[in-house]
């Protein structure tokens, strides 16, 4: 069995953050009080949405200090801003032939599904169940925003949730392969040492996915390389 850990944006769901960055930007007002987060020129891409938060605030001249103070705060209140503003059907964004890829994936049966996003968890989990692909995920496994700040983190905790789940220690590396459409992608999988495959459907091309053991240009193509 092969533990397959899908990023969300970029690669399970195309063009279907916008309303995640305004309910992000919504808690960091409420939360630190700063003024106009959508202005901070931040690069999100792979990254963590507290990651993503932390950098915002500290450079709108939040203190470390209170920062850390608000986090609890700021992860309920993303999620509950999300919840919110998410459109009731997200089903255009699913990547052209992405639900097919799934389907087979868990129909061949050799193959456990798991999401490692940088998304807070309610903010994921609603993500695809509004894309209708949330009965793909099962809950207590993959890794999110919510448990960890740093997404090279992430793929070791997935590992330990797919382990627990068939009663042993962690998901072997080898059996491990993260598929994402960012550099941020494939360090965090490096950082760990499971394998990756790029898809190039995000906002990078193959060039600049080139780090990855294999890159696809579009979902169907996972179906050779998995
Ligand atoms: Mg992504």
């Amino acid at each position: 069995m092969r533990l397959v850990l899908f990023d969300i944006d970029g690669t399970l769901l195309l063009r279907a953050s916008a309303e995640h960055r305004l309910a992000l930007f919504e808690a960091i007002e409420q939360v630190w009080g700063v003024e106009d987060p959508a202005a901070v020129p931040v690069d999100a891409a792979g990254r963590t949405d507290v990651d993503i938060a932390r950098e915002i605030c500290l450079s709108s001249g939040v203190d470390a200090r209170s920062f850390d103070d608000g986090l609890v705060a700021f992860r309920s209140l993303a999620a509950a801003a999300f919840a919110r503003r998410c459109p009731g059907d997200l089903s255009a964004a699913v990547s052209p032939g992405m639900r097919e890829v799934l389907t087979q994936l868990a129909r061949r049966g050799r193959h456990v599904l798991a999401l490692l996003t940088g998304n807070l968890e309610p903010v994921a989990r609603l993500k695809l169940e509004r894309a209708g692909l949330g009965t793909f995920f099962a809950h207590g496994l993959g890794a999110f925003g919510s448990d960890h700040e740093d997404r090279a983190a992430l793929p070791a905790i997935a590992r330990g949730r797919a382990g627990r789940l068939m009663g042993g220690g962690r998901w072997p590396r080898a059996a491990t392969v993260v598929v994402g459409d960012t550099p941020r992608d494939i360090a965090c999988a490096r950082a760990d040492g499971v394998g990756v495959v790029a898809i190039a459907t995000g906002s990078f091309g193959p060039e600049r996915l080139d780090g990855a053991d294999a890159v696809v240009r579009s979902a169907p193509e996972l179906l050779h390389v998995l």
